[in-house]
């Protein structure tokens, strides 16, 4: 077994049991790629093992913190086991469930989300990369599927200097299914949606503005960056007759128009503008529109702290048009999806937002990740989503 020591001083994050080690925290020692270590501090001391990342700024991330624990096909099993049962207890109302969540399941670099029968897999670490086979065996051990896509075809692959891989990993066929979530459906195509196919993290998000839609009585509702329609389906079905899905991406808003038929409602209740948000916002203010509701749902702004400023201002800007386009009284949805933008700075951003507009509003609720996303004590660092509902004064 390969020792990594780590320089004096460096252990301290192991200690907490937060899993990463960053390259600079490491004296010496040198393994393939995603090979398991045993790191030590720089005294001898055990701390974990790990998978090796030669190519990462975070060049170790640790598997376990037990040094009695061997790490071999048994230990994915377990993991995975874990995962999978701590997700049977939520009482998610979906056929579409995060089934591991990375580092706050133990395993670094894995996410898997269950689309009705399919399992659709990121392997983003050396280390996920390196057990492969045995992680897909406990996959499909633990869930009785039999059918494993991988969409390893994520950018941060290249930063663990591996090759975008997507295919079926285990079993094949139709790789587009319809899930149930809450009293909705929605189709996904694990092959070409976004990710892993779709946004699970917002699935509680969508059924609360279902629920607040028809609350406060919301008919006109607009949806930014709706990808394939679920804040718009939802507000349809939560009774609102006038719906606008903005979004950049061509086959998500044909997706988010086949949706609205699928679930029943009428298709003239409902317009797909394939466009830029911001742009549309802006066109929108000087026609003088106005909503009821409001939903701005972003991609990454700032993909890490260091991008904080921009993203800052970009938050700003959108959160400064849509509570503008809102009526009095109306309801903004707006989220940070940055993980480099903690809920604090987030909340100063809309503050700072509704000031520019000249326009107050009540904070009715925060929001976060669904559930079966979860962040742990252990690694804070995790947490990502966040969210506001703001009632327009
Ligand atoms: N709210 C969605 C998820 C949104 S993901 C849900 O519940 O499923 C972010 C979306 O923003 C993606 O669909 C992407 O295509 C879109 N997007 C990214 N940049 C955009 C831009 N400048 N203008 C419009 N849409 C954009």
């Amino acid at each position: 077994m390969k020792v990594i020591r780590l320089r004096e001083g460096k252990e301290r994050s192991l200690l907490r049991k937060h899993p990463w080690v960053f390259q600079g925290s490491v004296e010496k020692g040198r393994a393939d790629s995603g090979e398991t270590v045993r790191v030590e501090s720089h005294s001898g001391q055990f701390l974990a093992w790990a998978a090796f990342s030669p190519n990462s700024m975070i060049r170790v991330r640790a598997w376990s913190f037990d040094e009695a624990e061997r790490i071999d096909a048994d230990f994915f099993r377990r993991r995975v086991e874990a995962a999978v049962a701590m997700r049977a207890r939520l009482g998610l109302r979906s056929n579409g469930v995060r089934l591991i969540h990375g580092e706050a399941d133990g395993l670094p670099g894995l996410i898997v989300d269950r689309y009705e029968d399919i399992l659709s897999v990121q392997f983003l670490s050396a280390g996920t990369e390196r057990w492969k086979q045995q992680i897909a065996d406990a996959l499909l051990a633990a869930t009785g599927c039999t059918r494993l896509f991988e969409r390893s075809d994520s950018a941060v692959r290249q930063m663990e200097g591996l090759e975008p891989v997507k295919g079926w990993l285990r079993g094949g066929g139709d790789t587009t299914v319809t899930l149930h979530e809450h009293d909705i459906r929605l189709t996904v195509d694990v092959e070409e949606g976004h990710k892993t196919g779709y946004y699970l993290d917002q699935r509680e998000n969508r059924a609360l503005f279902a629920r607040l839609v028809r609350q406060f009585g919301c008919q006109s509702v607009l949806n930014c960056y709706s990808y394939t329609g679920g804040f718009s389906v939802s507000a349809l079905a939560g009774g609102a007759t006038e719906v606008v899905s903005v979004d950049s991406s061509g086959p998500a808003l044909a997706r988010a128009s086949a949706h609205v038929e699928l679930n029943g409602f009428d298709p003239a209740h409902h317009t797909a503008l394939d466009a830029d948000v911001n742009g549309t916002l802006r066109q929108m203010l000087k026609d003088g529109r106005q909503f009821d509701a409001i939903v701005l749902d972003p991609p990454k702004f700032a993909p890490s702290a260091a991008h904080a400023d921009r993203a800052s201002r970009a938050y700003k800007d959108i959160n400064r048009l849509g509570l503008k386009l809102l009526k009095p009284g109306g309801l903004l949805l707006t989220f940070s999806c940055s993980g480099g933008i903690g809920a604090e700075l987030f909340h100063k951003i809309v503050a700072g937002a509704g000031l520019d507009a000249g326009v107050d509003a009540y904070i009715l609720q925060r929001l976060e990740a669904s559930s079966d996303h979860p962040t742990t004590v252990n690694f804070p660092e995790g947490e990502y989503l966040k969210g506001l509902v703001l009632l327009k004064r």
